[in-house]
């Protein structure tokens, strides 16, 4: 028999990047150390399982796990290399494990907060509580915060590209690469399957993540991305002696299938992280979205409000731009790398960082928008209005 009465204030389902952002952020806050927080996960979060990469200005919340950050990138196609130097940006890496290690090591000392490892089966909400079911409780609470696929729309061919890819962390004995430098996009790859490029992001001298990264329909066999990179890694990078330390293989849904931010009719059950729409459809970054996302909820909750936020003028420009341009590449009206190559080759990066991460004005996104030709656009922006 299922014990039936255990009860919360808060319940986060899920303890990934953002159910673990959103405990750290609510922790560090005295208000929220006297409410009872309960974390599901049905696994322990104990494995380096992701890289994430993601920019921002200054020095951000989980500034003391950033593994490396770089001023300078480059993009580059067969007919141009762009290096370029952020101005206020720096584009920052975190490790999965060490961001986990320290959200659970800060968390660990609280008496009001319970992690347990469970299988979620199902959530829901009445007009008095929200209430989770796993295969050995019920938990119920004021409101919680799922990041479990649970509540996903469905993924299909016609709706969504998948970016898929495959990344090595080799070293060498030699010091080979320049860690002041890192690799945003280089596009001199064979775009057969979609929009195709390597990420070369050096982290020592003697250190770099290289990944094979493609926005496609489908993903690819395992040896495709082993030969890119062994290929790319000799050919491109001129390296022949290294070793891999490390290897991901990931997948992110760009998609136009709605990811709803709540799930129900009584504001109880609020969708975070990929679940919450908060992965940007036209890139695949989530990172520095589930951050704004996260604080916005503490705020909301500080100030007495229903913890979601609601969506602004700015949430549903943003979101329009990137499905116009997931429409556009899904529809094959151009190509990912056509598109890329326009807006690096006539635009600021600056700004085109601006503009991807949700801050940029209108006036700035029109500057963006011209350099890109206005029929496909134009068609598919009012298709997705
Ligand atoms: C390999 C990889 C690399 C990525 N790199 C980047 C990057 O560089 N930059 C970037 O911005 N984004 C990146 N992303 C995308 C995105 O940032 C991550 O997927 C991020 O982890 C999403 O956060 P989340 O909290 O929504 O989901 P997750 O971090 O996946 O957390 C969800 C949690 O829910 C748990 N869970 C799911 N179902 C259940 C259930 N039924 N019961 C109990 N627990 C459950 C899971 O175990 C998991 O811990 C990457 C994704 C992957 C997979």
């Amino acid at each position: 028999m299922k014990n039936n009465d255990l009860k919360y204030d808060y319940i986060i389902a899920g303890s990934g990047c953002a159910g673990l952002s959103l405990l750290y952020r609510l922790l560090i806050n005295p208000v929220f150390q006297s409410k009872k927080i309960l974390v599901i996960d049905r696994v322990q979060k104990n494995e380096n399982d992701r890289t994430w990469c993601f920019w921002e200005e200054g020095k951000g919340l989980f500034e003391s796990v950033v593994t490396h950050e770089w001023k300078s990138l480059i993009f580059k196609n067969e007919d141009f290399t762009r290096q370029f130097d952020l101005e206020n940006y720096r584009y920052k890496m975190i490790q999965g494990k060490d961001f986990y290690d320290f959200v659970l090591s800060h968390a660990a000392s609280f008496e009001n907060v319970t992690f347990k490892n469970e299988n979620i089966k199902g959530i829901t909400s009445d007009s008095i509580e929200a209430s989770v079911e796993t295969e050995e409780n019920i938990y119920r609470s004021q409101y919680l915060f799922n990041s479990t696929s649970l509540f996903n729309p469905n993924i299909t061919e016609e709706n969504s590209l998948l970016q898929h890819f495959t990344g090595w962390v080799i070293k060498t004995k030699e010091a080979t690469f320049d860690s002041k430098v890192g690799t945003l996009m280089d596009f001199t790859l064979d775009q057969k399957h979609g929009a195709t490029f390597m990420y070369v992001l050096p982290t020592s001298p003697t250190e770099a993540l290289v990944e094979y990264t493609l926005f496609s329909k489908s993903v690819l066999p395992k040896e495709e991305y082993q030969s890119a990179l062994t290929d790319y890694i000799k050919d491109n990078l001129q390296i022949s002696d290294y070793e891999i330390t490390h290897i991901e293989f990931g997948i992110i849904p760009m998609s136009l299938a709605k990811f709803e931010r709540k799930s129900d009719a009584f504001n109880r059950l609020i969708n975070i992280g990929t679940a919450g729409g908060y992965t940007k459809a036209s890139s695949g970054y989530t990172f520095q979205f589930v951050q704004k996302n996260t604080a916005q909820i503490v705020k909301n909750l500080l100030e007495q409000k229903n913890p979601n936020p609601e969506k602004s003028f700015d949430d549903k420009r943003f979101e329009w731009y990137d499905r116009t341009l997931l429409e556009v590449i899904l529809s094959g009206k151009m190509e990912g790398k056509e598109i890329f190559s326009l807006m690096f080759s006539k635009r600021s990066p600056e700004a085109i960082l601006k503009f991807l991460g949700n801050e940029s004005t209108i006036w700035d996104d029109l500057k963006i928008v011209t350099a890109l030709p206005i029929a496909p656009f134009m068609k598919a922006g009012l298709k997705q209005l």
